[in-house]
């Protein structure tokens, strides 16, 4: 069959500390009562996406075991992602949802998904594919990582196929900020909410991994988080950035600008530090939508405007010029 499992061995009581969101969908499969909209709430890395492709895969298994038989070829390929990209589950009724997860043009779209995930995307992946039912009969079933992503126009898009959907057809929207959600998507989905995990589980899950276990609980109960740390490069680089253009933003004149072109010359790295930057300006701004509106503008059009130099970057603009052009457009965003 080709490809790794993702979760090798999947099964409902390998999720860690999770006892009540696990109750819940076992209780849901036992009684044949599965909800059509369920949203997994809570902090990354504590096993909201092992839970959902575990209730994906008792979903679609072709021996029909309530929990999934976990052997089938249905049960594997529900969990086990294609080897190139965009890298999906390889059975067609497990759909995946995800920001960036396809290319702009296998969505009709000439964007890239640098901070949401797009309308297109809900309309080729979801409502194009949902109106066709299960291609192998079972279910179909939709997980939409980081579903506070959606963009306003991609979350209606979205709603239509919640409020009615079609037969044998479910979806899991993963959070770890549901008030990011519109009040109409929070409505229409079920809640199931998991915990941050304790920390001698996060200290088992280093060990596993030949980690180091001292910084288990700086991971505040993430799995995911505490493999992170291990990442403290890749993570102050970030930061660095950021910090360095606020500063340029503030600063009396453009000197700092051209310090941060000439010391970034890859095109590449420019690219990912303006797209965590863009990110994290947007993110900003929708924090701030209904306690200051005008601090909410000001990050939208900052946003359009590192999205503007993300596109020059990519028509091959120079990385130095595309900094300094930047700053000295948003010195006045
Ligand atoms: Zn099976």
């Amino acid at each position: 069959m080709g490809g790794q499992p993702l979760m090798s061995n999947l099964t409902f009581d390998k999720i860690r500390s999770q006892k009540s969101a696990i109750e819940t969908l076992t209780r849901a499969l036992r009684s044949g009562r599965v909800h059509h909209a369920y949203r997994f709430e809570g902090p990354d890395g504590v096993g909201k996406e092992q839970a959902a492709f575990a209730l994906a895969q008792a979903l679609v298994c072709e021996k029909g075991e309530v929990f999934g038989c976990n052997a089938c070829s249905a049960c594997r390929r529900a969990v086990t992602l294609a080897d190139e990209d965009p890298r999906v589950p390889k059975h067609p009724d497990v759909v995946l949802i995800q920001r960036g997860l396809y290319p702009p043009q296998s969505l009709g779209s000439t964007n890239r998904e640098a901070t949401g995930i797009g309308v297109h995307q809900i309309r080729r992946i979801v409502v194009g594919r949902a109106g066709y039912g299960a291609h192998e009969g079972r279910a179909l079933v939709f997980l939409i990582r980081d579903a506070d992503e959606l963009t306003i126009q991609a979350a209606n898009a979205l709603l239509k196929v919640l409020e009615e959907p079609p037969p044998r057809t479910h979806f899991v929207l993963m959070t770890s900020r549901p008030h990011r959600l519109l009040d109409t998507i929070l409505s229409r989905t079920l809640a199931v909410r998991f915990g941050p995990l304790p920390d001698d589980v996060i200290e088992e899950i280093l060990r596993e991994r030949g980690l180091d276990v001292s910084g288990a609980r700086l991971a505040r109960g993430s799995a995911s988080h505490a493999l992170a740390l291990g990442d403290a490069e890749a993570r102050e680089a970030r930061e660095a950035f950021e910090a360095t253009m606020r500063a340029a933003i503030e600063a009396p004149d453009l000197a700092p600008a051209i310090a941060i072109g000439s010391a970034i010359k890859d095109r590449a790295t420019l690219h990912t530090r303006l797209s965590d930057f863009a990110q994290s300006v947007s993110l900003l701004g929708r924090d701030r939508v209904s306690s200051d509106a005008r601090a909410a503008e000001v990050a939208a059009r900052q946003h359009a405007e590192i999205e503007l130099a993300l596109q020059s970057l990519e028509a091959n603009a120079q990385p130095a010029f595309v900094v300094e052009a930047l700053v000295a457009r948003l010195r006045r965003a």
